[in-house]
C-alpha cells in the first residue's frame, strides 16, 4: 500500500509539472487579456509567413488595426471597461478572418493580422469586413464616443509590392494607418508607392 501511495504521489507530481510547463509555454506566446498571440510570437509567425511567401512566390498581406479615440473611451468609462472592449474586439477579429490568418495584439490597443496568400485587393476586402463588423457591433457605452460609436481604423500592406520584408510591411501598413486616422478615422487605407520612400519614413509610429 505504501509503495502504491509513493508511486501515485510521484505520478501526480509529474502530471502537475507537465500541466504547469504547458501553462508557462502558453503564457509566453499568448496575450493574457485578449488571448491573441503576443507581439513577440506574432513577429515570429509573420517572419515565417514572409519566408514562405518569398520562397514560394506567393503574396502576403498585413493589417494594422487601431481603436479610434480609445483614450476617450477609457477616460469616460474606466480602464476596466476599456479592457472589456479589447477582449470583445479580439473575439470579433478572430471570428472574421480565415483559419489560416493569424491575429496578434501588437501594442496597447493595436492589433496586427497576417493574411497568407492574399493580394492587395483581398486585403482591402478583409480589412473592410472587419471595420464594418466593429462599426455595427454594440459596445457598452460606445454611444459616448466622439462619433457616437466605437470604431477602428485599419492600414494594410502587401508583399512584395509594399515591402520586401516583414519589417517594411509593418512600416508601410503603419503609414497607411496614419493616413486613415488623418482622413477622419473609421477607415481602411492601403499602403501607397510613396510610403516606401524617405518622405514616408518619418511618419510611422510603430517600432518593430
Ligand atoms: P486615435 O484615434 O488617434 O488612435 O486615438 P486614441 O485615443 O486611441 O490614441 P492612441 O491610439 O494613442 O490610444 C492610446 C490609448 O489606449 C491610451 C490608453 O488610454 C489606451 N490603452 C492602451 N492600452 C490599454 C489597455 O491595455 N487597456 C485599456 N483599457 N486601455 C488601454
Ligand atoms: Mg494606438
Ligand atoms: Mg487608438
Amino acid at each position: 500500500m505504501r509503495l502504491l501511495t509513493t508511486v501515485a504521489n510521484q505520478a501526480a507530481a509529474a502530471v502537475e509539472k507537465a500541466r504547469l510547463f504547458s501553462k508557462v509555454q502558453r503564457l509566453s506566446v499568448v496575450d493574457d487579456l485578449t488571448q491573441l498571440w503576443n507581439r513577440r510570437h506574432f513577429l515570429e509567425v509573420l517572419e515565417k509567413e514572409w519566408k514562405r511567401a518569398e520562397c514560394f512566390n506567393h503574396e502576403l498581406a498585413l493589417l494594422i488595426i487601431d481603436i479610434d479615440h480609445f483614450k476617450h473611451y477609457n477616460d469616460q468609462n474606466g480602464h476596466l471597461a476599456g479592457d472589456g472592449v479589447l477582449k470583445e474586439l479580439a473575439r470579433i477579429f478572430k471570428e472574421h478572418v480565415r483559419e489560416i490568418d493569424c491575429v496578434g495584439r501588437f501594442g496597447s490597443e493595436e492589433f496586427l493580422v497576417v493574411l497568407p496568400r492574399t493580394s492587395k485587393d483581398g486585403a482591402e476586402v478583409a480589412a473592410e469586413k472587419i471595420r464594418k463588423e466593429v462599426e455595427v457591433h454594440e459596445f457598452p457605452l460606445g454611444e459616448h464616443q466622439p462619433e457616437g460609436k466605437l470604431t477602428v481604423s485599419i492600414g494594410f500592406s502587401c508583399y512584395p509590392e509594399d515591402g520586401e520584408d516583414a519589417a517594411k510591411l509593418i512600416h508601410t501598413a503603419d503609414i497607411a494607418l496614419y493616413r486613415a486616422k488623418n482622413q477622419g478615422r473609421n477607415r481602411v487605407e492601403g499602403a501607397r508607392r510613396e510610403d516606401k520612400t524617405e518622405a514616408g519614413l518619418g511618419q510611422h509610429r510603430l517600432t518593430v
